[in-house]
């Protein structure tokens, strides 16, 4: 090890090469509860020469290489393994070229996503997927985990907005897939397998993203429910009526009362669940689907819609959903916030399920999520010191799972499987996808040196 740090820094000089523990504490953990590790350095590359560089002398030393952001993944996919050299990104952080003419914007790995946001709203377009942790994760965080947020029902997520990347193999071999084209089917599409692989492939250098045109208006509810059926058959009600909202989220009365002490919003406690919706689009368009929403939200059973009357309260309400995780991460020493996904038509069902599993295990359980996508974000609250409920949390994961699974439902709609889901991933594919996974990985990292034990063993 001590030879390869030489060589490390030997190329990349010493102010980019960390081995003191105390500064390499912090790359140990990332969002994730519970997991940590501390890896052997953690180095910063200038650009994909230097991570070539990195790769090609991790290879002749046979040390791992974990690819880090952010480190705000919620699946444990950059928490390092021992002896592990720390990849991270997040110096290579510019804005390349914003191409009003072609709709794209070209940006280095480590990115923040907000800036990028910034940066295509700063000349009127505009980048849609937008994680709750969207001011700190990087772009290449997000496209290594197939991100979505909040705007997903309407405009999907990460994958949909990436049309060329700058990558680097496990080898230290440089490649471009992709390109400005709107259409383009030579040869397989090699960008897609890179995309959501969490940094077992290779390592994201450089993304080159699709814009829209910024819509002109928007409009945002706030509608209340006395049960939280009554919630999903309004979101069923709505897209039946032909409306997708750009964001259809929810939190349940947990989840809400807790965001209110934390945000100090207004929101009405004594709701089960409320339902945050929001139209974009043309102006007469978005006056008159948040009509139609405001009327299909009182025809279900709304004891209360409220429409934003300002950008302000707008954006506050929208804040106040983003800060459901750091609001509920106040109430225990312990955060797990899981993102299991069902199709819409069960989803009421699927709440009902954490419930009965949360009152089966003893434990405080709170759930919101994207409504529309169909993803929840059960939140267990609890204490990492006390091993006899963290033995019932792992049980009443697994349950969870399964009945994700029985529902024809996904162990992850968005964060990744990682360290975190590895042992659930193999019951949801099944056998044959899952050896197909593994011939992926083995072709593209003969030596399992890019994030091994990531995904699967
Ligand atoms: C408060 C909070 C809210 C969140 N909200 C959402 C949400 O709404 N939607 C959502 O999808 N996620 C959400 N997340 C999860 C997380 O923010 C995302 O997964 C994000 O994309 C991770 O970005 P990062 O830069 O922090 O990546 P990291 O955590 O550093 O890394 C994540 C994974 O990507 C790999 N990786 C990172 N960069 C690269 C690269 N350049 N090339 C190859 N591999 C790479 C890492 O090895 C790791 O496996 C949230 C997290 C928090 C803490």
């Amino acid at each position: 090890m001590d030879s390869l740090i030489a060589s490390l820094t030997a190329r990349l000089g010493a102010a980019r090469v960390l081995t003191a523990r105390e500064d390499i504490l912090p790359y140990g953990f990332d969002g994730t509860a519970t997991l940590k590790q501390l890896p052997a350095c953690v180095v910063f590359p200038r650009d994909a020469a230097d991570v070539s560089t990195v790769l090609k002398l991790a290879r002749e030393h046979r040390a791992p290489v974990v690819t880090r952001g952010s480190g705000t993944g919620l699946s444990g996919g950059s928490v390092p393994l021992p002896g592990a050299i720390v990849l991270c990104l997040a110096k290579m952080d510019r804005i390349l070229e914003v191409d009003s003419a072609n709709l794209t914007l070209r940006a280095e790995a480590g990115a923040i996503t907000q800036k990028i946001y910034d940066a295509a709203d700063a000349v009127g377009l505009f980048y849609p997927p937008d994680p709750g942790s969207m001011k700190i994760s990087t772009i290449g965080g997000n496209v290594a985990e197939n991100s979505g947020g909040l705007r997903g029902l309407k405009y999907g997520v990460t994958r949909d907005y990436v049309i060329g990347m700058e990558v680097v193999l496990a080898d230290g071999t440089i490649c471009w897939l992709g390109n400005k084209c709107v259409k383009d089917v030579a040869g397989y599409n090699l960008r897609d397998l890179f995309i959501g692989s969490e940094g077992t492939l290779g390592v994201v250098t450089q993304v080159l993203l699709k814009l829209l045109p910024k819509p002109a208006a928007r409009q945002t509810l706030l509608a209340s429910f006395t049960t939280m059926d009554a919630a999903a058959e309004t979101v069923s009600a709505i897209i039946a009526a032909k409306i997708i909202p750009c964001t259809l989220e929810f939190l349940d009365q947990k989840t809400l009362r807790c965001v209110d002490d934390f945000a100090k919003v207004g929101l009405p406690r004594d709701a089960a669940a409320i339902l945050l919706v929001e139209t974009d689009g043309h102006p007469a368009a978005v006056a008159d689907e948040a009509a139609k929403i405001g009327e299909l939200c009182r025809a279900h059973g709304a004891t209360s819609v409220r429409l934003a009357a300002t950008d302000a309260e707008a954006a506050q309400l929208a804040t106040a959903r983003r800060s459901a995780f750091s609001a509920l991460a106040r109430l225990r020493p312990t955060t797990i916030l899981e993102d299991v996904t069902v199709p819409r038509s069960e989803l009421a069902s699927m709440i009902r399920a954490v419930e009965i599993i949360a009152q089966k295990h003893a434990l405080t359980i709170a759930t919101f999520g994207h409504f529309g996508d169909g993803n929840l974000h059960p939140t267990i609250l609890t204490d990492e010191r006390d091993a006899a409920e963290m033995h019932r949390v792992e049980l009443a994961l697994a349950e969870i799972f399964e009945e994700t699974l029985k529902r024809g439902g996904t162990i992850t709609g968005e964060h990744g499987v990682g360290l975190a889901k590895k042992p659930f991933l193999k019951r949801q594919l099944g056998d044959a996808s899952y050896e197909l996974l593994r011939l992926v990985k083995k072709s593209l990292d003969p030596e399992a040196l890019l994030n091994p034990g990531k995904i699967f063993d």
